[in-house]
């Protein structure tokens, strides 16, 4: 579903992503383990046209993103066509930037109803299954800043799968949150992982990686250092830099 081919990115001139490789398939999960400055935030963002990359290509279900191809040269999409790209693939951050003058029900109706055009009934009754599907059937009318943590973070989820995503990108969602809160996240992720969900995770939650993860990617400086099963690259790392990540992980 993903297919990443020697993505580049730099930032004021220092390369930041160095030629990243990868490749997600459908209904897999990927866990993005690496020391903070590796650039596991930046490929996220890249996947999703939040940023622009320098060089590579990503496709997300056979589509370039961010580019049209033609004849071996690369044209910038509108920002139109870019925006219908990123429909399709949920986001899920650290802070779950809800809108606070509005409900939760009005939080994830919002986008289907603005961007697709979806009816306020059907919106409506898509949102309460989700809300259900995320533990949060009784909070429908409750505004954000009334919920803990881990419920915002469990409203933003519903809110991504409002949009019917192809693909979820998460980027440390639990590293805001309390640790008692941390489980119930983790659990609708899991949920989701195996109702089947094509999911990227950035996290450090170690549990969850080895639990609920096909295969873990260990990025250090801007590349892929090594990457397989949860048992392999957790239980039994290859390289000197994932087991000194690993071993301050403990
Ligand atoms: P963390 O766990 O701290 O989020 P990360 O592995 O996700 O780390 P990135 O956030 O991708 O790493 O950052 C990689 C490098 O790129 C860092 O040195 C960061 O300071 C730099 N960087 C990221 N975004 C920008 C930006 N918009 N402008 C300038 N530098 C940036």
């Amino acid at each position: 579903l993903v297919h990443a081919v020697n993505v580049t990115k730099a930032f004021h001139g220092t390369e930041v992503l160095k030629g990243i490789d990868m490749d997600v398939h459908r209904g897999e999960v990927v866990v993005l383990l690496g020391p903070s400055g590796s650039g596991k935030t930046t490929f996220l963002r890249c996947i999703n046209q939040l940023e622009t990359i320098d060089g590579g290509r990503i496709w997300v279900d056979g589509d370039l993103m961010g580019y049209e191809d033609r004849g071996g040269t690369l044209h910038r999409l509108t920002d139109k066509r870019i925006a219908a790209q990123r429909r399709d693939i949920g986001m899920c951050f650290q802070r779950f930037n809800l809108f606070p003058h509005k409900t939760v029900l009005e939080n994830v109706i919002e986008a289907p109803r603005q961007v697709k055009g979806v009816s306020k009934g059907a919106a409506t009754e898509k949102a309460l299954e989700l809300l259900a599907q995320v533990g949060l059937e009784d909070k429908p009318a409750a505004y954000p800043a009334q919920l803990s943590g881990g419920q915002q973070q469990r409203v933003a989820i519903a809110r991504a799968l409002a949009m019917d995503p192809k693909l979820m990108l998460f980027d440390e969602p639990t590293s805001a949150l309390d640790p008692e809160l941390v489980g119930e996240v983790l659990k609708v992720m899991r949920d989701l992982a195996q109702g089947g969900m094509t999911m990227i995770v950035v996290t450090h939650e170690m549990g969850f990686a080895r639990e609920v993860a096909d295969r873990v990617v260990f990025m250090d400086a801007g590349v892929v250092v090594e990457e397989g099963p949860p048992a392999q690259v957790i239980g039994n790392p290859q390289h000197n830099r994932t087991r000194a990540f690993l071993s301050r992980m403990r």
